[in-house]
């Protein structure tokens, strides 16, 4: 069964769990998994819609 994993980079596939392909990542330097990088992504967004969110109000 091939893996649909795809290279968050290029796209290309890559090994189960892994985010970056060793192409993209020839290092081999710690990669997150894909959840996490999402999530980060995620949280980044959240964070800035709050301090906004924070700066707008002190402004009243
Ligand atoms: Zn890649």
């Amino acid at each position: 069964m091939r893996s649909r994993e795809r290279c968050l980079r290029c796209g290309g596939p890559v090994a189960d769990g892994v985010a970056i392909c060793h192409r993209c990542n020839p290092a081999s330097l710690p990669s997150p998994s894909r959840t996490q990088y999402h999530a980060t992504v995620f949280i980044v967004v959240l964070v800035t819609l709050v301090l906004a969110a924070g700066v707008l109000i002190a402004r009243g």
